[in-house]
Formats: structure tokens, sequence, C-alpha cells
């Protein structure tokens, strides 16, 4: 857990200890996490990939597919897999 101070409220948020050692914290969430307003299909897969390029070689990537698949993440690149391939995954390990 994290805490900071917000004007007046004392702010507690869950960081998991894995995190520290994402590689993604040295990029930008632009490439993990599609834009707000429409992504071309090749835009999309050349962001993807070079998002699973930085997920390749991150130490954490087993925690943090573990997470995404525990808090049912919706979006994003999480362990190396875009929400497809994570429910695709999810089906196939039931
Ligand atoms: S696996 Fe990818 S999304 Fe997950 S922590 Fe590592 S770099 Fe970030």
């Amino acid at each position: 857990m994290l805490f900071f101070q917000y004007r007046s409220y004392m702010l507690e948020i869950k960081v998991s200890s894995w995190q520290y050692d994402a590689m993604c914290r040295q990029h930008s969430s632009n490439l993990f996490f599609p834009p707000a307003t429409f992504e071309k299909k090749e835009d999309r897969e050349k962001r993807e990939a070079k998002a699973k390029a930085v997920c390749n070689g991150c130490p954490v990537r087993i925690e943090c597919l573990d997470e995404a698949k525990e808090i049912a993440e919706p979006f994003g690149i999480w362990g190396g897999l875009n929400e497809v391939e994570r429910k695709r995954n999810l089906v196939f390990s039931d």
C-alpha cells in the first residue's frame, strides 16, 4: 500500500510489490492501453507489438498476468497478452 496526502485527505492506494520491478514503468501507458478515440487496426497491432516486446523482457510477467486475470482487467496489455488473448487463455485454462 502507498499512502499520500491529498488536501486534507490521506489516500491509500494498493500497489503490489511486483509492480516496482515492472518494465512498463519506463514507458508511457499509452503503449499498453488503447487511446480514448478510435484506433485503426494496423496502429493497434503496431502499438501492441511494441508493448508485448517490453513485456517479453519483464521479470514480473507472470505476476502481472495473474493480477490481470484476478481482477478481470478489461483493457490493455498485461503480462504480454491483450484483453482478447487473456479471455481466450482463461477459457482454455479451465
Ligand atoms: S508484463 Fe508487461 S504490462 Fe506487465 S508489468 Fe511487465 S511490462 Fe508491465
